[in-house]
């Protein structure tokens, strides 16, 4: 474990026991709506938890990537830019989106709204971790792997000023590391 990890809220074996079994939910719902979704992972931190979960979803999907970034010092909404557009029109598409977190859900409800606003059919949501207790906007990711308490967390996409992506578990940062 790195030095700058207080503690491990959520191990890897975890993380992957609980991909297996939304992978399998994930595969079954879709199933029986008879839809097969273009699965959108949002970089950079959906990237781990993106690579993990597909593999057990049991459908002929496709993947894509977009990256959004939000504006500085606002509270209003509306005020996301695209930085990376997705390959594909999303035209009469049911899309899953694949976020690492859920906090005050502003991102996500952006996202969805866009994608919406671009013709496609229906956007799910596929979340590793949720903090209900961060909400400030009514939206639920459809399927979550952990709830998480409002700490700020790190590891397995998540990042603290760029770094601790590639961490293999979620953990929560020793305060110095924040304080330095
Ligand atoms: P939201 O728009 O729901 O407030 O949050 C969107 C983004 O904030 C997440 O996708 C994530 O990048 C970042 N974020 C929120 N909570 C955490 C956290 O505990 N740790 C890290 N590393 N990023 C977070
Ligand atoms: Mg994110
Ligand atoms: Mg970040």
């Amino acid at each position: 474990m790195l030095d700058v990890v207080e503690k491990v809220l959520v191990t890897q074996e975890e993380i992957m026991k609980r991909c297996a079994e939304m992978g399998k939910q994930i595969s079954e719902d879709y199933k029986n709506k008879k839809e097969i979704p273009l699965v959108v992972g949002l970089l950079k931190g959906s990237v781990p938890f993106m690579a993990e979960i597909i593999k057990h979803i049991d459908l002929e999907i496709q993947i894509d990537f977009m990256d959004v970034s939000s504006y500085e010092g606002t509270e209003s909404l509306g005020n996301i830019r695209i930085v990376k557009d997705l390959d594909c029109s999303v035209n009469n598409l049911s899309i899953l989106l694949v976020e690492d977190i859920v906090d005050t859900g502003r991102t996500l409800k952006e996202v969805k709204r866009m994608l919406m606003s671009k013709g496609a059919k229906e956007v799910n949501v596929v979340s590793l971790l949720d903090k209900p207790e961060r909400r400030v906007v009514d939206i639920e990711a459809e399927y979550v792997g952990f709830t998480i308490p409002n700490e700020f967390v790190v590891g397995y996409g998540l990042d603290y000023d760029q770094k601790y992506r590639n961490l293999p578990y979620i953990g929560v940062l020793k305060r110095e590391v924040y304080e330095q």
